[in-house]
């Protein structure tokens, strides 16, 4: 809520203010002189009704019901919201759908989301057969795979070569520069999240194989592949393949030789298989998969895979080291970030969506659905780093947090020495 607001909110409850105002600690009252005054209780009580009956509550309409009914904490933010805060969600359900025979894909992107600077985010659905085209970026690729297999193919700076087939939860990197395709097999194909460590990546304007050959003279080709006859090159698509349908590809085994002939396989593994790793942290209240270069080398990009179940907390905190994008999976929930300022902001996410938090800026997630809250934490930095605020006040000594906080010494004794990450504990 703006100043202009507050002042004139003021206004309309009139002597209710003044008589609030009048019981006031001494602490209050010096709030109370300043630009921006501290609102007490019984001031609250006249603007919210926990059944928003109120004359000041009502909405004649226009609404968009349906978009309100998924965002209760816009519709009726939390009374600790205060001020503007950039947007910071977005949902893959409003990009545009790019469809091509073998599948579609859609992304979110610093364009659609200016505030996400750092990663943009890229969700690609490939039938049974479908190709994402042979191609190369700048940026380095995450994935992980949402539904379905796919088999994945790069090739490194030695020529040293990576085929693997990925499933459901697999994770994998190809590094900036490196070419690389993928392919959704049987039964049904596959559907997979990719992420990129820049926030103006764009999908549709990446390396392809087909559209760089295209825009080659033949002779140079000829000259190139060993003198092979110009006819050998009349049948390169005129037009960029970028996603096509074609037969599945031949058996893992075999493939793998084939392209490792001369030179190899890549020394280090491009894909990850975070079904096969113990969680990182196990509470009550949910589970954690922290994936970075520590346990997966090759990736320039921090990842934690986070389960809340109904209920649980991702506890307040930060991260010192870089913005975070977030994608949920699956489950409903609401996130709280806290911009500095008396600037504080709730939204609800689910799955589909997309949340932003530049670096530093304290948040929290909690699961407000029925099932469990399942998203992403992805960090533009080989290494994950966070600081709890529990954490924080439990290594400061508790009397002058207590001179803080007043919550008495008691119950800072009582905060847990180590970061619980989700609680209940
Ligand atoms: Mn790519
Ligand atoms: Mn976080």
């Amino acid at each position: 809520m703006s100043d202009d607001n507050r002042i004139t909110r003021r206004k309309f409850v009139g002597s209710a203010a003044l008589a609030a105002a009048a019981t006031l600690p001494v602490y209050g009252q010096q709030q109370s002189e300043t630009k921006s005054p501290r609102e007490g209780p019984e001031e609250r009580k006249t603007q919210r009704s926990p059944d928003h009956h109120l004359p000041n509550e009502t909405d004649p309409g226009a609404r968009n019901a349906p978009l309100e009914a998924e965002n209760p904490d816009t519709v009726w933010g939390a009374e600790t919201d205060s001020g503007t805060v950039p947007p910071f969600k977005y949902s893959f359900s409003l990009a545009r759908k790019r469809i091509e025979n073998g599948g579609w894909t859609r992304q979110v992107t610093a364009r659609e989301l200016p505030i996400s600077k750092t990663i943009a985010g890229v969700e690609m659905r490939l039938t049974a057969g479908g190709v994402r085209e042979l191609h190369w970026h700048v940026s380095a690729e995450w994935a992980i795979m949402l539904y379905g297999k796919a088999r994945i193919t790069a090739v490194d700076q030695g020529g040293k070569s990576f085929v693997s087939d990925v499933g459901e939860g697999d994770l994998w990197l190809f590094p900036p520069g490196v070419p690389h395709s993928i392919q959704g097999l049987g039964p049904d194909g596959c559907k997979f999240l990719l992420v990129f460590d820049d926030g103006n990546f764009d999908e549709f304007q990446t390396f392809l194989l087909t559209d760089w050959l295209a825009h080659t003279p033949k002779e140079v080709l000829q000259k190139n592949f060993n003198n092979a006859p110009e006819t050998t090159f009349s049948h390169i698509p005129k037009k960029e393949l970028f996603i096509f349908q074609t037969e599945l590809p031949g058996e893992l085994k075999q493939e793998q030789t084939e392209s490792q002939e001369g030179t190899g396989m890549v020394p280090k593994r491009l894909d990850f298989r975070p079904s096969e790793m113990k969680p990182t942290k196990v509470t009550a209240g949910g589970e954690v998969k922290i994936i970075d270069s520590k346990n997966f080398p090759v990736s320039p990009i921090a990842s934690a895979i986070v389960r809340l179940k109904p209920g649980g907390l991702r506890e307040l905190h930060w991260h010192p080291n870089a913005d975070e994008w977030q994608y949920y999976i699956s489950g409903k929930g609401r996130m709280g970030i806290f911009t500095a300022a008396t600037r504080a902001r709730t939204m609800d996410f689910e799955e589909g969506d997309v949340g932003y938090i530049p670096i530093s800026q304290p948040h929290y997630i909690e699961n407000t659905g029925t099932t469990d809250l399942v998203f992403l934490e992805m960090f533009k930095s080989d290494h994950y780093e966070d600081i709890s605020l529990a954490e924080w006040l439990a290594h400061t000594p508790h009397k002058l947090v207590d001179q803080h906080l007043q919550f008495g010494k008691a119950v800072i004794d009582a905060i847990p020495r180590e970061k619980m990450v989700i609680t209940p504990r």
